[in-house]
């Protein structure tokens, strides 16, 4: 009797923790609203709350830099007050012809350690020990393209590993530094910090004191 119940305890807890640990990637039929979203820090799909997004999710294809693909498929979840920012962000941008194109959103922890397994090197991956602000559903990877789907000129690709990817690096064309300077005045504006060594990364500001998550998500 005793060993019964322990088994019913087993199960359930397998039960709870697989359901606990997934993302439903399930595509609702109509848009949904943010605001109606109660819980600021739970992940949701930002392709259930508009239509106005671009997505080219690096990671779900081996066209990155670790040339392997990290990602089971292209979903791009973050916690409800970094998709509250977002859209605020990319409002203004569609207002001036403009949308928002993301490379990366939450990654959870498992595909930080497999990113770090591929390439130990602070300096590509950040350690999964420490863990970075994609894990904790606070950061995004972007550019811009005009209505037409056509990439803004930022002066080097996404994920590239060198001085010119920087803010700080001035030595550019005068509509790379335009371009760049567009985009971090709207995302700053909207509750975003900019990240010094990477045109494309922002931050929601205060997003660095949330934690570490470990929440994947199935192909649907
Ligand atoms: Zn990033």
């Amino acid at each position: 009797m005793k060993f019964k119940v322990f088994l019913v305890f087993i199960v359930s807890g397998l039960f709870f923790s697989c359901k606990s640990t997934y993302l439903d990637s399930k595509k609702s039929p109509v848009l949904l609203n943010i605001s109606a979203e109660k819980d600021e820090n739970s992940f949701v799909n930002l392709k259930n709350y508009s239509n106005d997004f671009v997505f080219d999710m690096k990671y779900a294809t081996a066209d990155n830099f670790l040339k392997e693909q990290v990602y089971p498929c292209s979903e791009c979840f973050l916690r409800v007050k970094t998709v509250k920012a977002l859209l605020a962000a990319n409002s203004v941008f569609l207002e001036k012809g403009f949308k928002i194109k993301l490379f990366d959103c939450y990654r959870p922890k498992a595909i930080q350690e497999k990113m770090w397994k591929i390439v130990p090197d602070a300096n590509y991956v950040a350690n999964p020990k420490k863990g970075s602000i994609h894990n904790r559903g606070g950061a995004v990877d972007i550019t811009l393209v005009d209505l037409n789907g056509k990439e803004l000129d930022m002066g080097t690709t996404f994920d590239f590993f060198g001085e010119e990817a920087s803010h700080n690096f001035s030595n550019l064309p005068e509509n790379v530094l335009k371009n760049r300077k567009f985009l971090k005045e709207i995302m700053l504006q909207n509750n975003f910090k900019s990240f010094d060594s990477e045109w494309w990364h922002y931050n929601l500001n205060g997003s660095n004191t949330d934690e570490i998550s470990n929440l994947k998500w199935n192909c649907n």
